[in-house]
């Protein structure tokens, strides 16, 4: 069996015991005969997975009674809408733009109103994270929106914008369960699986519970309504049933290793490494401002985009994979999601300086 170094954006790595675990129950889940992808959701065997993989993950985020946690289908791209629709009483929101899905979040609610840019980055190609300690917000506004972790860009927020009040809600698709967090400083956190926590297709939306109400935007369909799935257990229709059960096993996953404030310590180690070399090498630099670093999504670059290209290529050959940057920048991103052992990004530096040593040269 041969494995890679997969720095892959998303879909991305994910922990070796979990795929090896769901290899070994693939055929016979708990001696059902039945993969787990063939039971009926309404099964007594599912409902153990996903009031299992809800309550884990409850207890490693800490996440207080009064929030509601949802699975939901759709990506993090169909939260985009189902937000205004949901939280635009009076059609105004505040977006904060700190990349691609924040812009991306921020064109769709305009479809539903009147949407103010709180504040935004874009003048320097989204290479920093914007102060977000004093806001002009409106008083009538609906909402603060903001990405904390800009997987394309490289940033994340290191600290929490002022809402003035209003709610606060964060797209942490790339840095979930990547360190701890206050939930309760939010009003809505949520993110797609397929960065940090299992396969595409399931997104986990957690949500203060009263703000989930039958007050939407009209025409709002029921399937897009956060009370249609809170209302059935996020069982309304059928939930990607196999989606959550890795997603139950990577929350274990984590637990094991020591929880949330074990990740965090281990992925500053992994990104320290990295940066530390950017801050170092004549050949390599990083791409974004010292203060406004991720630490899941390194980006990168050399000064030539031949040069970029032949790095990409022979990492490539060494098993380096899917270290492309976004077409949106060029260079390069290295994302160093919790699944991805620190020996992989001592395996990526070592190579990085085998190349700037060769003069780009790197011979097989
Ligand atoms: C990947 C990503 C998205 C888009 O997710 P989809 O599931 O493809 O819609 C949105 N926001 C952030 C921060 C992402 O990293």
């Amino acid at each position: 069996m041969k494995r890679v170094y997969n720095f892959s954006a998303g879909p991305a790595i994910l922990p070796e015991p979990v795929l090896q675990e769901a290899a070994d129950e693939m055929m016979d889940y708990k001696g059902s005969g039945m993969s787990v992808m063939e039971i009926s959701h309404r099964s007594a065997l599912f409902q153990s997975i996903i009031d299992e993989t809800e309550a884990n993950l409850r207890k490693l985020m800490n996440i207080p009674d009064n929030y509601e946690v949802l699975f939901l289908q759709g990506g993090t791209s169909l939260q985009f809408a189902m937000i205004p629709m949901n939280f635009m009483r009076n059609r105004k929101a505040d977006y904060i733009l700190t990349g691609y899905w924040a812009k991306k979040a921020y064109r769709e609610a305009t479809l539903f109103g009147d949407i103010h840019v709180a504040a935004s980055s874009e003048d320097r190609n989204f290479t920093y994270i914007p102060d977000c300690s004093n806001l002009n917000i409106a008083s009538d506004s609906d909402y603060l929106y903001m990405c904390e972790n800009n997987t394309i860009y490289g940033t994340k927020f290191h600290a929490r914008p002022d809402s003035k009040g209003k709610l606060l809600i964060n797209d942490i698709s790339s840095c979930f369960l990547s360190e701890p967090m206050n939930v309760s400083d939010y009003d809505m956190l949520f993110g797609g699986i397929q960065k940090n926590l299992g396969p595409a297709g399931l997104v986990i939306a957690i949500i203060r519970k009263d703000l989930i109400s039958e007050t939407v935007l009209p025409g709002t369909p029921t399937m897009l309504r956060y009370k249609t799935h809170a209302d059935k257990g996020s069982m309304y229709n059928t939930p990607p049933t196999y989606n959550i059960y890795i997603a139950g096993k990577v929350i274990k996953w984590i637990q094991t290793l020591g929880g949330l404030e074990k990740m965090k310590e281990m992925n500053e180690a992994k990104a320290a490494l990295l940066y530390d070399y950017l801050d170092k090498s004549d050949m390599f630099y990083g791409l974004v401002d010292k203060g406004s670093r991720s630490v899941m999504n390194v980006t990168f670059r050399t000064d030539s985009a031949e040069l970029d290209a032949a790095f990409v290529k022979a990492a490539a050959e060494h098993g380096i994979v899917s270290i492309k940057g976004h077409r949106a920048i060029g260079g390069m991103r290295a994302s160093l999601y919790n699944a991805m052992p620190i020996e992989g990004v001592r395996y990526l530096v070592n190579f990085m300086e085998a190349f700037e040593k060769n003069g780009g040269q790197y011979a097989k």
